[in-house]
């Protein structure tokens, strides 16, 4: 199972040097790479990230583009992974895009990286460093303090450095044993989740979680800090006669004052960011850990977030990131997730004797059922719906009408170790076992390069 665990990083000034350099270097690669490849499309060749790689080597130690004010190739100083890895990432993402089109989805080609615009990164292969405790060794800059030790036994398969805000993160994959990472569950329930905005959270248990909704909380400081820049982006043009849009090609000067400016800013938008995951993974992992099977509705979060009304809110839960920690999670714990399907109506259904309620509209929150007369807390009897539909699907092994059994990788229909009610056995402990999540805390994600 691949698994990655992102640490934080204790760089020297001069090494912050380096991970910016190394990190410019990979977006101008990206960038030189994506030109060549758009001007072959048009002139009607077929684009090939080998051969544009190799072609780019051919020139970088001697195109004047590539060569500093002393007529000397800089690239020279960064090490090679992060200037030949763009070209993988740029064939990855035209597939990407191809697929995607081809599968009807909403898709956009590769755009150009700018700078204080792009996530700052650089790959480095599995053979060009090397874990030490609580340090890391990297080509060319040596010795680099990490924070935590690196959480997963088994194969390296490598690792990339990126940058949120002015905090520089190693991000390491693993290849870890099957049974090594596979985790002990503590409880063997079904459950039905119902992803709302007012609690964010509504179990069939008839437990409510509320969000911490951080992008609300900060929104005014938001707003300041935004404000200030703006303010400052003004000064700078009209210093230098500029009004309206900035020319393409034209470099507004820079001050001091605004550089610090955009780095407040950037430090509120990780922090909400941090927030945000801190919630979305102590409750992804407290949900695989204590149930055999989660059943939760397939939103449409990309069509929901079309509703600018409604959108900030959805965004701010991270209804996303919960569907996808969900789905990695349960492939350590041995649980099932059940998608409901899209158009599976779990609120309109009595959880009493099964009716329809047709006429249920968005605001009612507490409804009576007319047949039945049992009085429904809207989410909760949703969250109940939704379990029931994982209890069904486990004992009928196949799908229901109105739901897809959305089986995550390695747990395969019929092959999931927690179908039958059992448990899944402890192979191996490693790291906390407390309810507080702490232990996935916003450090891992199961790898998807
Ligand atoms: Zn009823």
């Amino acid at each position: 199972m691949l698994l990655a665990h992102r640490i934080r990083l204790d760089p020297s000034l001069d090494q912050r040097d380096y991970f910016t350099r190394a990190a410019g270097t990979a977006r101008r690669v990206w960038n030189w790479a994506l030109a060549e490849w758009q001007r072959q499309v048009a002139l009607g060749q077929r684009p090939n990230a080998m051969a544009l790689k190799k072609r780019f080597n051919r020139i970088k130690y001697t195109d004047p583009d590539w060569l500093d004010e002393h007529g000397q190739p800089w690239l020279r100083a960064i090490h090679r992974d992060a200037h030949a890895q763009p070209f993988a990432n740029l064939a990855r993402a035209w597939t990407r895009y191809v697929e995607q089109r081809r599968a009807g989805q909403p898709a956009h080609p590769p755009r150009f990286k700018k700078k204080g615009r792009c996530r700052d990164s650089f790959y480095l292969a599995n053979d060009k460093f090397r874990m030490e405790g609580l340090a890391v060794v990297l080509p060319r800059i040596g010795r680099v303090l990490l924070r935590e030790p690196l959480r997963w036994p088994g194969k390296i398969m490598g690792a990339s450095v990126s940058r949120q805000a002015d905090q520089w993160y190693l991000s390491v994959q693993v290849e870890v044993p099957e049974q090594l990472a596979m985790r002990s569950r503590t409880g063997d329930t079904v459950v039905g989740v119902d992803l709302g905005l007012r609690a964010a959270v509504t179990l069939s248990s008839g437990e409510k979680i509320a969000a911490p909704r951080p992008l609300k909380t900060a929104l005014r400081r938001l707003r300041i800090r935004s404000r200030r820049q703006s303010r400052k982006l003004e000064a700078a043009k009209k210093a230098s006669g500029v009004t309206g849009p900035i020319p393409k090609g034209f470099r507004l000067p820079v001050s001091k004052n605004r550089t610090k400016g955009a780095l407040a800013l950037a430090r509120l938008h990780a922090r909400i960011a941090r927030v945000r995951a801190d919630f979305t993974h102590k409750l992804t992992t407290r949900l695989c850990r204590e149930n055999q099977a989660v059943a939760i509705e397939d939103l449409n979060v990309r069509g929901m977030l079309a509703n600018h009304k409604l959108a900030r809110a959805i965004a701010d839960v991270g209804f996303h990131a919960i569907r996808r920690q969900l789905q990695y999670k349960s492939a350590r714990y041995g649980t099932r997730i059940v998608l409901a399907d899209r158009w599976y109506p779990s609120s309109k259904l009595c959880s009493g004797c099964g009716v329809r309620n047709g006429e249920l509209t968005l605001g009612e929150r507490v409804w009576t059922c007319a047949a039945c007369g049992i009085r429904h807390d809207r989410d909760v009897n949703a969250a109940v719906n939704l379990q029931r539909l994982a209890t069904g699907a486990l004992a009928a092994h196949t799908a229901l009408p109105e739901a897809s059994q959305a089986v995550t990788p390695g747990t395969a229909a019929g092959t999931a170790p927690a179908v039958g009610g059992e448990v899944t056995p402890a192979r191996h402990e490693c790291g906390q076992h407390d309810g507080s999540g702490q232990e996935e805390y916003a450090a891992h994600v199961c790898a998807r390069f």
